[in-house]
C-alpha cells in the first residue's frame, strides 16, 4: 500500500514509524506548504516524492492511501482532494472546522467508494477496548457517569498554531475534546446529546483561544460525562473513570500516546488491577485502516465518528461563548 503524507508535521513522523511495522506499507511521499520543509521531511523519513502542489503531487504519487496531518483548517480541502483522486484517507482530528465540511468529506468517501477514517488513535488502546467491554458486559451495572481528565502541558515544540491561530483551528477544545468525546462514545456506546462548557486561557493560549476547559456532556439515557482538557497542566496523568451501579473502573494513562495504562476495578470484593498489554496505538489504528481499505472490516474510527466528535467540540465552543447548554 503506497502512502502519501500531507503535512510535514510532528505527528506524521510518529505515524511513519508505526506504519513501517506493517507488512506491505510503503511510505512514499510528502506534500508540504514549503518546499524546504517537504525536502527536509522526505530526507529525514526516506520518502521518494516531495511536493508542494497538492493536485500534481497526488497525480504523480499514485498513492493508495493518504494521511492528512496539516493544521486543522486544511484537513477538509486536502482530504477531499485526495478522495477525489481515488485515495483512501486517514485524516487527523478534528476532521474539519465545520460540521458541513465534515459531512461533505463523509459523503465524498461514500460516493467514491473509498475509506475515510479519523485518527482517533485512542480506540487502538487495549485499556480503552477493555473499558468498552466492561460497560457492554454489564459488569459495572448501569453506567451512569464518567469523568475524563485529559490535561497535558503542551511541550515546547508544539507551542505554535494551537495557541495563537484561531483560523488554523487552535485551542484545546478542537485539539483534545474531540478525542475525549470520541473515546466516551466508543466506551459508552451512546451518543452525546448536549454539552455545557467553560473555557479559559491560563496565559499560554492567546488571540482569544482557550488552553483550559471543562465540559459536561449528556449522553443518551441521561448518562453524564465530565471532561477536563488542558494545555497547561504540568506533570498531570490522564484518567478515565466510569461509575456504575455495581462497580466503578478507572484508568490512569490510557489517554496518552504511550499506550501503557493502569486499569483498576473497584466492586464489593475490593480493588482489582486489570492486566492490559502495552500497545502502539498508531500501529493498531493503521492496521485496522489498512484492513478496511482491503475490504476487511471497518477502521477503528470512521469519518462519521470524526464528524460526531467534531460536533461535540463545536458545541462546546458555542456553549462556552454563549454561557449555556447547547443541544448537539
Ligand atoms: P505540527 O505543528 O507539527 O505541524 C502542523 C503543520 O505545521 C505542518 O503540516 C507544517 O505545514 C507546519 N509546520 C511544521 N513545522 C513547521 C515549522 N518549523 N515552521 C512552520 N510551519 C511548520 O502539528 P502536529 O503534528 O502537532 O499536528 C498536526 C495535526 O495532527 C493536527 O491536526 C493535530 O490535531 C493532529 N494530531 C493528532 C494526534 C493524534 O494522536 N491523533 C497527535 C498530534 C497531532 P506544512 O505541511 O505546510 O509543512
Amino acid at each position: 500500500m503506497r502512502w502519501g503524507f500531507v503535512g510535514a508535521s510532528d505527528i506524521a513522523g510518529r505515524v511513519i514509524e508505526s506504519l513501517r511495522k506493517l507488512d506491505g506499507a510503503e511510505p512514499a511521499g510528502i506534500c508540504s506548504g514549503s518546499e524546504q520543509r517537504a525536502r527536509e521531511f522526505a530526507r529525514q523519513h526516506g520518502l521518494a516524492l516531495a511536493g508542494t502542489d497538492l493536485e500534481s503531487w497526488l497525480e504523480q504519487g499514485a498513492f493508495d492511501a493518504v494521511y492528512v496531518s496539516s493544521t486543522n483548517q486544511l484537513h477538509a480541502p486536502q482530504a477531499l482532494a485526495a478522495l477525489r483522486h481515488g485515495c483512501h484517507v486517514l485524516c487527523e482530528k478534528p476532521l474539519a472546522m465545520s460540521a458541513d465540511d465534515a459531512r461533505e468529506m463523509v459523503a465524498c468517501a461514500e460516493r467514491s467508494g473509498r475509506v475515510l477514517a479519523t485518527n482517533h488513535h485512542l480506540r487502538g488502546s487495549p485499556a480503552n477496548q477493555r473499558l468498552r467491554e466492561l460497560v457492554a458486559s454489564g459488569e459495572l451495572g448501569e453506567v451512569h457517569s464518567a469523568q475524563v481528565s485529559h490535561a497535558v502541558y503542551l511541550p515546547r515544540h508544539l507551542q505554535g498554531w494551537r495557541l495563537d491561530r484561531p483560523e488554523a483551528g487552535g485551542g484545546v477544545l478542537l485539539d483534545i475534546l474531540v478525542h475525549d468525546a470520541d473515546i466516551l462514545r466508543f466506551v459508552l456506546q451512546r451518543e452525546p446529546r448536549a454539552v455545557i462548557s467553560f473555557a479559559t486561557s491560563a496565559g499560554m493560549a492567546r488571540a482569544g483561544l482557550e488552553d483550559n476547559a471543562m465540559s459536561v456532556l449528556e449522553f443518551d439515557g441521561g448518562v453524564l460525562a465530565q471532561c477536563h482538557e488542558s494545555f497547561v497542566a504540568a506533570h498531570a496523568q490522564s484518567r478515565v473513570h466510569l461509575f456504575g451501579t455495581r462497580a466503578n473502573v478507572y484508568s490512569v494513562g490510557a489517554l496518552s500516546q504511550a499506550g501503557t495504562t493502569r486499569l483498576v476495578l473497584r466492586d464489593e470484593r475490593g480493588e482489582h488491577l486489570i492486566d492490559v498489554p502495552a500497545a502502539d496505538l498508531y500501529e493498531n489504528t493503521l492496521r485496522a485502516f489498512t484492513d478496511a481499505c482491503a475490504g476487511r472490516g471497518a477502521p477503528l474510527s470512521s469519518g462519521a465518528d470524526g464528524l460526531a466528535s467534531l460536533r461535540v467540540a463545536l458545541g462546546a465552543l458555542e456553549s462556552s461563548r454563549l454561557g449555556r447548554r447547547v443541544e448537539l
